[in-house]
């Protein structure tokens, strides 16, 4: 017998052996065993290996499905729906479901990148460097365009030099105070949040 004639039947004997439907005639319980391979009796849950379970909320978009985080030695091993969810009940879109990837992605950025104006280069920042650049162009803006009265003597105190957009995962408490700060504090008008889109 050639290689060829014995790898092809290898393929067979294995077909028919994993192939539940002679085994069921066979006289096995088509409710039991049957439709095991000899491959599916090797595999393994990957969650029997995680040592901690928490609980997330997929951060993607306005719906805030509910999730199971699954860690081992403290690194991210698998995400999932939960399944006590009244929102979700368990199930994840496709931008929920790939969260896991985006987690634990080598590609995921993890520090502040900043390109100048007419910059071609992105140039790797601290991010209390980042923060005080915002909160100083904020100021400078704000400086710059401040309006206290229309032309018709109406007190507005405002700009329309910035606006906000807030994410779909900030919750009441944190979307209170944008407004209290952007609005009364600093005169902005647009406040927008992506839940609304
Ligand atoms: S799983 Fe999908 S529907 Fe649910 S919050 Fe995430 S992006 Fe929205």
């Amino acid at each position: 017998m050639t290689k060829i004639h014995r790898r092809f039947a290898d393929r067979v004997a294995g077909f028919v052996r994993d192939w539940s439907l002679p085994r069921q005639i066979a006289g096995e319980s088509p409710y039991s065993k049957a439709a095991e391979s000899s491959l599916s009796q090797n595999l393994r849950p990957r969650l029997t290996e995680a040592d901690k379970v928490g609980t997330i909320i997929c951060p993607y978009c306005a719906v805030g499905c509910s999730q199971l985080a699954y860690a081992k030695n403290g690194r991210i091993i698998h995400v999932e729906g939960d399944p006590r969810s009244p929102i979700n009940q368990g199930t994840l879109c496709p931008k929920g479901s790939a969260t896991f990837g985006w987690l634990t992605s080598e590609r995921r950025l993890d520090h502040v990148l900043y390109r100048a104006p007419y910059g071609e280069h992105w140039e790797r920042r601290p991010l209390a460097w980042a923060m005080d650049r915002i909160a100083w162009l904020v100021k400078q803006t704000r400086d710059e365009t401040f309006v206290d009265e229309l032309p018709d003597g109406t007190l507005v105190n405002h700009t329309l030099a910035m606006a906000s957009l807030g994410g779909a995962t900030l919750d009441n408490e944190e979307n209170y105070l944008i407004k209290k700060l952007f609005c009364g504090g600093l005169g902005m008008v647009w406040i927008e949040n992506q839940a609304r889109v």
